[in-house]
């Protein structure tokens, strides 16, 4: 009679170690209880998505503020769908957000003890489990084709019971040992499946660190656990690390709470303690019809992380962001601390929300523009040029032209208690500054005649301006500044403020502000402008009165 054992062997003739060798090739780790290990796994299958940025930051905050582990491993065995060099890219981008593992893969090397990292190369480890599991009857080859297995699914749907590779469906399961070793040495292809003992019809209780307590049927599917190519599936290589890895908590995305049983079912074949999950919600959007959904990679161009970076967000205003779907007391914690240190805020996965956040362009903004404003003007002068050396190079050569001159634009109203929130994000920021420069500024004019308010004729503004050109005098502070505009105003026949104005629209040609606008849009061509009175400032007297000659003359 053929044995389980012969039938291991006969699979792995190689295999010479045991599970109890690999205990101790990766024993415990040396920590408190208190002390968390994660990981963020991800697969190097495209670009960092936002719900992955999501998922590692709590993998890393949750390490970091238990004074644990927090480390990364690639899993690739989906070969098909690797994208070549996506793995290192997505390290890459975890750094620009200040994600950085302690241990792991960390793109072109690997650091720790736990290793390797990349499953691809895990493949002996899973060959000595899988063998375990062959020895003890608790794992099968598979020899069905993807024709048969299509039989058996259609057969299932007609009868309207659940598909899949479970109990009597499971021809493979009845295959006697002789049988299985007759048709491994013919040479037939086949897969390993894992022997499930369980019954659909019954639960198990399960706690997640976010949902709570809750009870999910058992599973009751002889999953393939071995591929044909030797890599193995999500679920076995899933419970092999992180048993091995010593991985504490299992943070991931809420899709994977429907495969939990088979998760479960073989730790507990393996008899190896289960890590503690915690599931996060998915990151949602409304869309047209006003309908929640997830983000989709193929729809939203936000689902990316790139999508942020390329428009220039500071990577503190996306994370900032992302902690507020993560804790709902974060919000008022943030505007406490005045949008600072936000390290030092203690999460906690009871806050966390179970319904899929919707993502909110309008929060990230917010929280851009405070942190932009926050900024001193060489961090921002270190920032646009790293941001536009990658994906803006018109900004790129106009700022490297004249670092200095970029700082003094840059800093009005930056040094101050509450600096004024200019700016929103660094994607756009040429066209917000341009008007600065002499030469944009002359060639913007060429392109687009100034458009003045409809209500003034060119008489009347050439008279504001002519009279602004002479008499204005920007040595004063702001205070004297805008008086003396005020005064100028009143000898022409403007109200010195607009509530005057209102009170008597027949006496006065206009107001003050009507005037201050007159001289925004000759100086920087908008009605929008960071404040008059700092851009003359930096403009200095030659050009802004050029500028006005050149509506003079016109
Ligand atoms: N590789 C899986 C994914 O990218 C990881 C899931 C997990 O964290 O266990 O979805």
């Amino acid at each position: 009679m053929v044995t389980d054992k012969e039938i291991a062997e006969l699979i792995f003739p190689e295999v010479k170690e045991t599970i109890e060798d690999l205990e101790k090739r990766y024993p415990q780790r040396n920590l408190s209880s208190f002390q968390e290990v994660t990981r963020f796994a991800p697969s190097p299958t495209g670009f960092l998505h936002t719900g992955s940025l999501f998922t590692s930051l709590i993998c890393h905050k949750v390490a970091k503020d238990s004074n644990g582990i927090f480390y990364v491993r690639l899993e690739d065995t989906d070969t098909k769908r690797e994208i070549e060099g996506s793995g290192a890219e997505l390290l890459n981008q975890l750094k620009l957000f200040g994600i950085e593992p302690s241990e792991g893969y960390l793109g072109d090397h690997e650091i720790g003890n736990y290793g390797p990292y990349i499953q691809s190369n895990r493949a002996d480890i899973y060959k000595v489990v899988i063998k375990h599991l062959l020895e003890q009857g608790k794992a099968y080859p598979c020899f069905c084709s993807s024709q048969a297995l299509d039989e058996i699914r259609a057969k299932q749907e007609k009868a309207k019971i659940i598909p899949g590779y479970y109990g009597p469906f499971a021809k493979c399961r009845y295959l006697t040992n002789e049988e299985k070793k007759e048709r491994i040495i013919n040479g037939e292809p086949y897969v390993i499946r894992f022997k499930s003992s369980g019954n659909h019809l019954r639960k198990i209780k399960v706690h997640d660190l976010v949902h709570g307590d809750f009870e999910i049927a058992q599973n009751d599917m002889d999953i393939v656990i071995l591929k044909s190519d030797g890599l193995p599936t999500y679920h076995f290589a899933h419970a092999c690390d992180d048993h091995f890895m010593r991985t504490t908590t299992v943070i991931r995305g809420e899709e994977w709470i429907a495969s939990l049983p088979i998760h479960i079912e073989l730790f507990e074949t393996l008899g190896w303690k289960a890590p503690n999950y915690a599931h996060l919600p998915v990151i949602m959007k409304l869309d047209e019809s006003g309908h929640k959904r997830k983000l989709s990679k193929r729809l939203d161009s936000e689902a990316a992380v790139s999508y942020f970076l390329k428009d220039g967000y500071p990577s503190e205003a996306l994370i900032m962001y992302l902690m507020t779907i993560a804790n709902s007391n974060f919000e008022e914690w943030i505007f406490e601390h005045k949008f600072e240190h936000m390290e030092e805020f203690n999460f906690s996965f009871n806050k966390m929300s179970l319904e899929g956040a919707l993502f909110d362009m309008g929060k990230l903004n917010f929280f851009s523009k405070e942190i932009l404003s926050k900024k001193s003007k060489e961090e921002m002068l270190d920032m646009v040029l790293t941001y536009s050396k990658t994906y803006d190079q018109k900004l790129y050569d106009l700022v490297s032209s004249n670092p200095d001159y970029f700082k003094e634009i840059i800093n009005i109203e930056r040094e101050k208690e509450n600096p004024r929130k200019d700016y929103e994000k660094l994607g756009g920021l040429y066209d917000l500054i341009s008007f600065f420069y002499k030469d944009l500024y002359d060639q913007k004019l060429k392109e687009q005649p100034l458009e003045y308010n409809p209500k003034f004729s060119k008489d009347d503004i050439k008279e504001v301006l002519k009279a602004l050109k002479d008499k204005l005098d920007t040595s004063l502070d702001e205070q004297g500044w805008f008086n003396n505009m005020k005064e100028i105003g009143i000898s022409l026949g403007y109200a010195s403020s607009g509530k005057d104005y209102k009170a008597n629209p027949e006496a006065y040609k206009g107001s003050v502000s009507d005037i201050a606008e007159m001289l925004r849009i000759t100086l920087t061509g908008k009605k929008n402008s960071p404040n008059l009175y700092y851009v003359m400032k930096v403009l200095k007297t030659d050009e802004w009165k050029r500028r006005i000659d050149l509506v003079l003359n016109s």
